[in-house]
Parts: structure tokens; sequence; C-alpha cells
């Protein structure tokens, strides 16, 4: 078995030699386990999370332990009723090539059509988080403005698409032109902002009305630039700041202030809420997946992945994500 696993505890950003890279024995699974073989391997930033001991929802990644992730795959052997051979599966573990786990979690998907790669982003647990988020937190009304942090990225890209289904001015935030371009060209928002560029003179020229639904993904300097321009009621959907990842907490890599003076929070009636989307997204997984699917089929939803070819190629791409190497839902090929 080919494993990734956790060597040292990064300080500030991540570098390869922050991982272990080893070859150990096929495991066999025991009495209601599945033993999966990936064939994709999801890179999420909430992994930065996971390398470090810091409190947090959940438990930190043991130091020698394989990195946490979730694979999309195929049963080679099961010990659990309802899953056979050949089955395939979202829901496998961890930055390895084969995994034993417990139903819990698992879910037959298509091998194909859509690629089973989709089971890790638009229609995997980015695409929940985007729909989870808006549904419970953002509530789009037709009309209204809504700004999307990380447009390009895995969840962005699907945040900003239902917010057009909803009938809603969407306007997206990204590092460069190629991925303005695309969010604009290929996801159909009505305008995609650079966040290298002057982000309050853009945010004038294109959102004078205020905004009534902000989407963090970011944090740092975007979060302070959007902020203040949020209308009366309006609502701060917080659900990641990737900026601060790697800093000290409240920091930014920029060196801007850590953040707005929340005082207009009163004054404006608005409301800020974080999520994770485990907390109720799988045991909506069924229906979100259902609506997901007809929006795809109706030609509304289009996605990008950033496919990247072999496992041993994992840490190298993590590292990537955390300064927006990435253009699109980052995932692994499992050689
Ligand atoms: P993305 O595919 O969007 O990739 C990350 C992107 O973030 C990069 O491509 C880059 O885009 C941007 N970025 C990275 N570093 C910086 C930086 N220093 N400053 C500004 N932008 C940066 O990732 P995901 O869609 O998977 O995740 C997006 C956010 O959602 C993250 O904050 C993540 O933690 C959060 N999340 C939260 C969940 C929850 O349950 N609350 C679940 C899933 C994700 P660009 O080049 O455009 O700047």
């Amino acid at each position: 078995n080919l494993q990734i696993l956790l060597k040292r505890r990064p300080v500030g950003a991540p570098v390869a030699g922050d991982f272990d890279i080893v070859e150990t024995p096929v495991p066999t699974p025991g009495e209601g386990q599945v033993l999966v073989r990936a064939r994709f391997l999801s890179l999420d930033p909430y992994m930065r999370g996971r390398m470090s001991d810091a409190k947090s929802y959940s438990k930190p990644v043991e130091l020698g332990a394989v990195m946490e992730g979730q694979t999309a795959g195929e049963v080679v052997a099961s010990r659990a009723p309802g899953f056979a051979v050949g089955d395939v599966v979202l829901g496998g573990y961890g930055w390895q090539r084969f995994s034993v786990v417990g139903p819990e979690r698992l879910f037959k998907v298509p091998a194909d059509n859509p690629p089973l790669s989709s089971s890790l982003g638009v229609l995997g647990m980015p695409g929940l988080t985007a729909w989870c988020g808006l549904e419970d937190i953002g509530q789009p009304k037709p009309g209204e403005t809504v700004v999307v942090s990380a447009a390009s990225g895995a969840v962005g890209q699907v945040v900003g698409q239902i917010a057009k289904i909803r009938g809603c001015k969407v306007i997206g935030i990204a590092g460069g032109a190629k991925k303005c371009d695309f969010v604009v060209k290929e996801l159909g928002f009505d305008a995609c902002l650079d966040h290298h560029g002057d982000l309050d003179a853009q945010l004038d020229a294109a959102a004078p009305e205020g905004i009534d639904v902000y989407w963090e993904n970011v944090g740092g300097k975007v979060q302070a630039a959007v902020f203040p321009r949020l209308r009366d009621f309006g609502r701060m959907v917080m659900c990641g700041m990737i900026a601060q990842y790697n800093e000290a907490p409240g920091a930014d890599a920029s060196g801007a202030p850590p953040g707005p003076n929340l005082g207009p929070v009163v004054r404006k009636r608005l409301r800020i809420q974080g999520f994770i989307v485990s907390d109720t997204g799988w045991a909506r997984y069924g229906s979100f997946r259902t609506q997901m699917e007809g929006w795809i089929a109706e030609g509304r939803l289009h996605w990008r992945e950033d496919v990247v070819d072999g496992l041993r190629q994992a840490p190298e791409a993590f590292i990537g994500l955390l300064k927006g190497a990435n253009f699109g839902k980052l995932i692994i090929r499992v050689d």
C-alpha cells in the first residue's frame, strides 16, 4: 500500500519535508468493513487544520499517521452487508491507495457519467458545503447581490452558480485574469474581481448597490474590502478563511489588518454565521445529489477540476492549494 504520512507539524506554510511517503502491506478488512482501492483522492484546505494540534472542531492527524482525506474508488473486498466487490464508492479514507473503512458515510456512486472525480467536487463535500451553506445561512433571494470569494475554486464555483439559479446578481472574487475569465464566461457569474488589484474600487463599480450575501472562503484583505459594503440585513456565510490558515491567529499573509471592525453588525442587523459541512450535510447527501444532478442534466451547473496524476504528487499539490496554485477542484488521480 502506498501511503502518505504526517511526519511533523508545519510551522507556517507546509513543506514537502512535513510528509513521509511509505510502502506498507495492503490491510485486510475486519467484520463489517470494506477494503477500498482509491481511484481519486480529494485535497482540501481543511487538511491544513488537521496537520496542526491547535484546538479545532476535529482531532488532528497524529504524527506518523496517514494524512486524512476522502477518496472515491472501488470496493476490492467486502465484509459489510450491502457492499460487494466492484461497487464504486465515495468515502474511502486517507492519502493512501488502499483503505479499510466501515459502511458509515460510504455512498455508492456511478462509476462514470458523471465522471467519478465529480463525487469529490461538485457532487461531493465541496458541492455539499455550497448547497448547505446557501440553504441554511445565505438564503439568497431573487434580485439580491451575492459576492463569493475563491470563486473559481471547488466550493466557490458551486455557490455562485446556485445563487444564479436562485435569481441573484453574483460577483466572484478570484486571483488573476484567467480564473476571473472562467468564472464569468464558463460559470456565468455577472462579474469577477481580481483580488490582486484594487478590490475596493472594483467592488464599488460592480456592486454600487451594496452586498446582501457574502460567501467567505478567504478572510484577510478580501474580507476587509467586502465587509463594509454589506447592506442592512446582510448575511455573511463563514465557510473558511484560507488566507489565514498558514498564519498566526488573526494575521494575513499580506500583513494586512486582521479584519474589519464589527461595529456595523448591530446597526445593519447583519447575520454572520459559521458552519461545518459535516454537521448536517451528509445526512442530506441524497437530496443534495438529486437536486444537483437535476441541474447538471438541465445544463445549469458547470465545473472545473484540477486533476494531478499520482499519489506521490499529493504533498506538492496540497502545498500549492494554500497559495492559489490550483485552478478548480484539486483532485489526485491515484495511480
Ligand atoms: P479552492 O478550490 O477554492 O482552493 C483554494 C483557493 O483559495 C485557491 O485556489 C485560491 O484562489 C484561494 N487562496 C488560497 N490562498 C489564498 C490566499 N492566501 N489569499 C487569498 N486567496 C487564497 O478550495 P475549496 O473550495 O475547497 O475551499 C474554499 C474554502 O472553503 C476554504 O476556506 C475551505 O477551508 C472552506 N471550506 C469549508 C467547509 C466547511 O464545512 N465550513 C467545507 C469545505 C471547504 P484564488 O487564486 O482565486 O485566490
